[in-house]
């Protein structure tokens, strides 16, 4: 396997306008390919917590309504953390560490969730008003 430096290869020949393509095109596989290791880090993330809930009991020995309880409890950290200007990462991942339980729970990946939700939002359409989207129709 040939490995490329993309590094060394976008700053060769900066005045070719045929180079300015192909750095184009090396941005472009750039970006792909942290895009490809971020996927495959969050697809093993949610596998590794999966597995810490069952390894606690935490999906057999708890219920959705004791996990939204959690999440309910979470949700509150975050706005904590956004009134107080704190940096909100651990509570947006608790929060999803939780969303994981109640998925699997109900035999739902994360990523099918995404999906449905995604289907469902991306042809919306509606307008601003003060800060807040409001759905057509509503
Ligand atoms: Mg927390």
């Amino acid at each position: 396997m040939v490995r490329v430096n993309v590094a060394n290869i976008k700053n060769c020949c900066n005045d070719l306008p045929e180079c300015q393509d192909h750095k184009a095109r090396m941005d472009m596989l750039e970006k792909s390919h942290n895009s490809i290791k971020k996927n495959v880090g969050t697809k093993t993330l949610i596998e590794k917590i999966t597995r810490w809930h069952h390894e606690r009991n935490l999906i057999n020995g708890s219920t959705d309504k004791d996990q939204f309880a959690k999440l309910i409890q979470e949700a509150g950290e975050l706005s904590d953390s956004i009134c107080k200007d704190k940096n909100v990462s651990d509570d947006i991942g608790d929060m999803i560490v939780v969303l994981i339980n109640i998925a699997e729970r109900n035999g739902l990946s994360i990523g099918e969730c995404l999906e449905t939700a995604w289907n469902d939002i991306r042809d919306r359409k509606g307008k601003m008003i003060d800060g807040v989207f409001v759905k057509e129709g509503d």
